[in-house]
């Protein structure tokens, strides 16, 4: 059970995070420490250097204003009394011959550079070596410097204190580290819970919707971009998807309620003929109304399946270049037949030409339906106007009727599948060709309008970008 714990932290991207945090930031830090470590060494050797070069200075005053005696007197002193520390004196000739020296035991194996003595020769006042003696544990700084010509002055000290100093710093700097880590760890885990915590919310609404509640959302706080990005887009998302839901339920509701009419009267038909004894005129008759009857079955479920299709954009939605005056007049001139029979007059008023990119198929169905509507809802003896305007990208196509009209209070349900207005049930229709109509025009990336009077007439507006 515990070990199924830590396994799933390890997975955790929380866990994850904190652990690169903290290993980049100790990595920064141990980076930082090291520089800071390197000049400290440094500035430690450069003060040991300034310090052979002090004793140097002195002693070749020394010479200079007392002579050759007091500065004998002078290294003796010296000697006796730095004799506790970790250092040698010793005077040579030019040549390397040693005049004085202090006690070189602890110094046994340093020899005397003759690189040093090579370069005083060569005129430079002193030289500065540090000498790695086999046997000795640490290394010797050693300072050379021409006092008379015939005096070399040579001073060595031990680097013990200053790696003893250094060393200090270094496990300062390790110990320090340690530290570091948990807290980076610390900061991380903070931060990485933080920046997650959005996430985390979008993932336990899903949680929730996953259980049943399709209404829950995210709620957007202003917590950073990304966060507030991904919860409108799971928000949006799960709107999408409840109103995908919603349209099913409902159309599952229509089908079932639209569906059950035709059936019935199939069914009632085929009872007639099992149990009646009609002529062979009945039987025809009774043949012709089952097919008139599946007809507007198999109608009802196309055009449903075109509707379910255009809304989720299943169907493919092609991009053609479609000339939008010669598609409503040849859908005039299809519909002319049935206006003249019902003594409607069909008028047009449209541009040129005017080609827009879009479905060629489904710009035909629009058309027809609004036109089928605006002369089936007409009075004996009305217009129908198609008009075509474009102005500012945006085309504007206006079918007109003189018909029935709709009324107000049902003008915002006109839209939705399988409703028809109670004035217009008397007429032939599904109730489905402006549900259609609407998914079209989505898909055109467009809008759809109506303006409607009773009595007086109906105005449906399609307004498509260019
Ligand atoms: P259908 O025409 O098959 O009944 P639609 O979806 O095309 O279905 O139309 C839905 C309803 O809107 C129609 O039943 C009718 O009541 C009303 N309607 C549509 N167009 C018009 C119109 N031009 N004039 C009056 N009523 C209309």
């Amino acid at each position: 059970m515990l070990l199924k714990q830590i396994h799933n932290l390890r997975n955790t991207l929380s866990f994850r995070l904190t652990l690169w945090y903290a290993f980049i930031f100790t990595l920064t830090s141990l980076l930082a420490l090291s520089i800071f470590y390197y000049h400290i060494s440094q500035i430690t050797m450069e003060n040991t250097d300034d310090e052979l070069l002090e004793e140097y200075r002195e002693f070749a005053a020394i010479m200079v204003h007392e002579g050759t005696e007091e500065l004998m007197s002078e290294f003796n002193t010296e000697i006796i009394e730095e004799a506790e520390e970790s250092l040698y004196f010793r005077l040579l000739s030019p040549d390397g011959k040693i005049l004085k020296s202090s006690d070189m035991t602890d110094f046994k194996g340093v020899t005397i550079s003759k690189g040093a003595l090579g370069a005083l020769k060569n005129n430079e006042e002193y030289v500065i070596e540090t000498l790695t003696v086999p046997g000795l544990e640490f290394d010797i700084q050693a300072i050379y410097g021409v006092i008379t010509p015939s005096i070399i002055f040579n001073l060595g000290i031990s680097l013990e204190d200053n790696y003893e100093y250094l060393s200090i710093f270094k496990n300062l700097i390790i110990l320090l580290l340690i530290p570091l880590f948990f807290i980076a760890a610390f900061i991380g885990w903070f931060l990485a819970r933080h920046a997650l915590k959005g996430v985390e919310e979008v993932t336990q609404t899903a949680i929730e919707i996953s259980k049943g509640s399709i209404d829950k959302r995210v709620e957007v706080k202003r917590r950073s971009h990304e966060i507030d990005t991904l919860a409108n887009t799971f928000n949006s998302m799960l709107d999408r998807i409840q109103s995908l839901i919603k349209g099913m339920r409902e159309m599952n509701d229509n089908v079932a309620h639209d569906l059950r009419s035709p059936l019935t009267r199939i069914r009632g038909i085929a009872e007639m003929t099992l149990v009646g004894n009609g002529s062979m005129q009945d039987y025809s008759e009774m043949a012709a109304n089952t097919i008139e009857e599946c007809d507007k079955l198999i109608e009802i479920i196309n055009t449903m399946m075109d509707i379910t299709e255009t809304e989720a954009g299943v169907s493919p939605f092609k991009s053609e270049k479609l000339d939008v005056i010669k598609l409503i007049l040849s859908a005039c001139e299809l519909f002319d037949p049935i206006a003249k029979e019902k003594d409607v007059q069909l008028l047009t008023v449209l541009p040129d030409n005017l080609v827009i990119l879009g479905d060629k198929a489904k710009m035909q169905r629009l058309i027809t339906n609004l036109l089928e509507n605006a002369i089936k809802y007409n009075k004996h003896g009305g217009t129908v106007t198609i008009s075509v305007k474009k102005d500012n990208q945006l085309v504007n196509i206006q079918v007109e009727d003189t018909g029935l009209g709709i009324a107000e209070e049902e003008l915002p349900h006109i839209f939705e599948r399988f409703y028809r207005c109670d004035r217009s049930r008397s007429r032939a229709g599904i109730g489905l060709g402006l549900s259609l109509a609407k998914a079209i025009v989505k898909a055109f990336n467009g809008d759809i309008k109506v303006k409607s009077a009773l009595d007086q007439g109906s105005s449906f507006q399609v307004i498509l970008p260019a």
